[in-house]
């Protein structure tokens, strides 16, 4: 009797996951009100390869539907020069000599107190300067930078710190794998009050560990750029799966809907390169988060697509 009830019961259970994997998606916010965001994108570079490169951006942004950005730059390269031609547009973030690889060969991981205070002073000239809006993304373990330096390293530290006495937030690109998530707890611990953005989702944290990271940490919130294609599913969660949005990543964006922003990380390649952005890509990612945004209740797809990201970079 109970194999048969099992039986019956596994197959109808089957019925139903196959008729819910392909059933659409469920509208809760309708296209037409999501076609009006100003959709902000929390995570953008600012290339040095290609000059002008501000041309590019404003391309893609276009043809994504993209209002705002926040615009990394490892050095003065032109972001502070786009705000200032685009006033409202561009929110410039100082990536610094940690985004440069030669300058990372010279920072001894960033263990050594006194290159903590050399190197920290170069980002608190940029905040005095008051043109940048935040710092970031600073690579501290990242699958494509030769060198890792630690997030709980005095040098990262030393950075959370400048990020939390000019008032702006941090970008972290952090892999969690290999002890990544432990460290980056641990600097999360000792600088309550800045404001952290973990960058990819946490590179690869899984949706239930980011909500303990989020119920753990009130000063944290994540940027999800990369989480759809082209990146490859290799480690990560995609938001969505053939336009329909990941269970597991709607109840988490239900859940903290003022923590999560958006993200296109235009710039750099799949290869890491610095290089200018396909529109056709441009295009393709801003239909994939507007396909994620109807699937969010109004107030939630408003916080992700950009009320979030506006707070955090004062964006007026
Ligand atoms: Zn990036």
């Amino acid at each position: 009797m109970v194999s048969l009830m099992s039986r019956r019961t596994f197959l109808l259970g089957l019925l139903g996951t196959s008729l819910g994997a392909c059933a659409g998606p469920v509208i809760r916010t309708p296209g037409e009100e999501i076609e009006k965001f100003p959709l902000v994108d929390a995570h953008s570079h600012y290339g040095a390869v290609r000059d002008p490169m501000g041309e590019d951006l404003i391309e893609a942004m276009s043809a994504a539907g993209i209002k705002r950005m926040v615009l990394f730059e490892a050095s003065d390269r032109g972001a502070k020069e786009l705000a200032r031609r685009f006033p409202g547009r561009f929110a410039p973030s100082y990536q610094g000599p940690m985004g440069i690889d030669r300058r990372r060969e010279q920072m001894k991981y960033g263990m050594d107190a006194q290159i903590a205070e050399q190197v920290g002073a170069e980002y608190e000239k940029a905040l005095r300067s008051g043109l940048y809006k935040g710092l970031g993304e600073i690579p501290t373990y990242h699958g494509a930078r030769p060198v890792a330096i630690a997030p709980h390293s005095p040098l990262v530290l030393r950075l959370l710190e400048l990020a939390d006495q000019y008032r702006v937030p941090i970008n972290i690109h952090c892999t969690a794998s290999e002890g990544g998530a432990g460290r980056i707890d641990q600097a999360l611990r000792s600088h309550p009050q800045t404001v952290v953005v973990w960058a990819h989702a946490g590179s690869y944290l899984s949706p239930a560990s980011i909500r303990d990271f989020l119920r753990d940490h009130p000063n944290l919130y994540f940027d999800l750029s990369t989480l759809h294609p082209p990146w490859p599913v290799r480690g990560r969660t995609h938001l969505a799966y053939s336009g329909v949005i990941d269970e597991s990543w709607r109840q988490l964006l239900e859940s903290y809907p003022d923590r999560f922003l958006v993200g296109f990380d235009f710039g750099p390649g799949a290869s890491g390169a610095i290089r200018s952005t396909p529109l056709s890509l441009a295009r393709e990612v801003g239909e994939f988060f507007r396909t994620v945004l109807t699937q969010l209740t109004p107030p939630t797809a408003r916080k992700f697509a950009y009320e979030n990201a506006e707070k955090l970079y004062k964006f007026q």
